[in-house]
This record gives structure tokens, C-alpha cells and sequence, in this order.
């Protein structure tokens, strides 16, 4: 957990789960991995298990103490879609987001398959798709992984974004039907594979032709601000135009 974030597209983190297991080449210098790591080796209790999938029930009513509105990240070191999450502790979570409702919350998964099998869950416990504080979104880092949008797509939510970070390959041709925002950024830290202006330009191109908001995060390198955060002269720093709730519309 952490009430600021220096992630330029949120302003807070909340991490009822930890830990991970690495499922695609975006995966591969996972942040959280190795600050897992090292929180373990600072003695950490959250950390114990290092990055071994863990849920925190200690954590969950987090959000509901901060009184000033603010964009939460959920999970910035796990995936609350992950294999070993169990849809009760989910459940708890949207429980308390839909509680908390000042906040506007992001979660952002590689798993976007039990996203809508959750989505669904959503549905029958609250008579209603995931409204509109509670953006739903999935990460992209090449061609490979494009499917994931159409597993967005089965999301039964109101906003959906994707993630293009780190952006290590071309993306290709995209079907952006159903999907309001695109973060994008470059891949940073030891070992960072360089992002090339042609792979972001494709998206920004394709986002603005299928009415799609951009934030461009950065460019990446051997730290996150190394590269800064132009391009072609401008910063990108669109947010989802909040459309409200749709109750039924996704439903099956
Ligand atoms: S899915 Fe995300 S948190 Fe999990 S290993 Fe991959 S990059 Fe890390």
C-alpha cells in the first residue's frame, strides 16, 4: 500500500494481494519481482514470502479510511486476476471499491480471463456492470498479446483501457472497439529493451482514429525519467472520458 504514487497516470497504490508468477515477455523485468525481493530482505512482513501470490485481508478496507478522492492503482505489485486468487477475496475487494466510491480505482491485469469470468460474478451480486469509478484493464507489450483485447472486450464493465507498457515490440493492427484509454510507455530499469518511436506512433495513430484517449507515460531507460516523456514535441496526458454507468447493456 502507499497513499502517493510516483506512477504518472495515478496518484495511489493499494496492493490487497502480492506476488506473482511471470506468464508473458512484458513479465520478464517485472518491477515487482525484484521489489518483493528486496522488501523480503528488509524484513517486510507483508513481503515474508517474497513474491510468492499471497491475499491480504489486513489490506482490503484500505480505501475506505482515505477521505480525499484520489486514483488508485490496484495492484502495482501482483495481479488480482492470478491463477491462485480466489473470487470470494475478489469479491471482497469490488465489495469495498463499490463502498469506497469517491476513490477512482484502475485495475490493470494480464489475465484478462478471469477478469470477465469475475465481471459476470459482479453482475449477479450487484445488479449491474462495474460502473464507472472502476476502470478495468489489461496490459499489452507486442503483437502476441493482442488477443487480450477481446478478452477485455467480455469484461462486463463500464471503462476499459489498456496498458501498452513495456512496449517491446510492434502491436501491429488493432481493434480498439469498446476500449477508452491506452497508457504507453517504454520499458525502464537494469537490463530495459529499447522502446522504438515507430511501435508508439502505431498507437497513437490507431487511438486517435478510433477515438481512444492516450497517456504517454515515457520513454523509458535505465530509469523510469531517463528518456522524459515527448514525443513529436508534445506530452500525451488524456484521461477516459467518464461516460455514466450502463446497468444492463453487457449483460448476459
Ligand atoms: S503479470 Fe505483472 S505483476 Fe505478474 S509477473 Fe507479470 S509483470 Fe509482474
Amino acid at each position: 500500500m502507499a497513499t502517493g504514487s510516483k506512477i504518472e497516470w495515478t496518484e495511489a497504490t493499494w496492493n490487497p494481494t502480492t506476488g506473482c508468477t511471470k506468464i508473458s515477455s512484458g513479465c520478464k523485468n517485472c518491477y515487482a519481482a525484484t521489489l518483493s525481493k528486496r522488501l523480503k530482505a528488509m524484513g517486510m512482513e507483508k513481503y515474508k514470502n517474497g513474491f510468492e501470490f499471497a491475499e491480504h485481508s489486513e489490506d482490503i478496507e484500505l480505501p475506505l479510511q482515505w477521505k480525499k478522492p484520489r486514483k488508485i492503482f490496484v495492484n502495482s505489485m501482483s495481479d488480482l486476476f492470478h491463477e491462485k486468487s480466489t473470487m470470494k477475496f475478489i469479491e471482497k475487494c469490488f465489495a469495498v471499491m463499490m463502498t469506497a466510491d469517491l476513490h477512482t480505482y484502475q485495475v490493470l491485469t494480464k489475465r484478462p480471463k478471469k477478469m470477465a469470468e469475475f465481471s459476470k460474478l459482479f453482475y449477479t451480486n450487484f445488479g449491474q456492470v462495474i460502473p464507472s469509478h472502476i476502470w478495468m484493464g489489461t496490459s499489452i507489450e507486442n503483437e502476441e498479446n493482442v488477443w487480450r483485447i477481446d478478452e477485455l472486450r467480455n469484461v462486463q464493465c463500464t471503462v476499459k483501457f489498456i496498458s501498452f507498457e513495456p512496449l517491446i515490440g510492434s502491436v501491429g493492427k488493432l481493434d480498439l472497439d469498446g476500449i477508452h484509454w491506452a497508457i504507453i510507455g517504454g520499458e525502464s530499469g537494469h537490463g530495459f529493451r529499447p522502446v522504438q518511436k515507430e511501435w508508439i506512433m502505431e498507437i497513437i495513430q490507431q487511438c486517435k482514429k478510433q477515438n481512444v484517449k492516450v497517456f504517454f507515460k515515457q520513454w523509458g531507460g535505465t530509469r523510469p525519467k531517463s528518456g522524459g516523456r515527448i514525443i513529436n514535441g508534445r506530452t500525451y496526458n488524456e484521461y477516459p472520458k467518464i461516460i455514466k454507468s450502463i446497468p444492463i447493456l453487457y449483460a448476459r
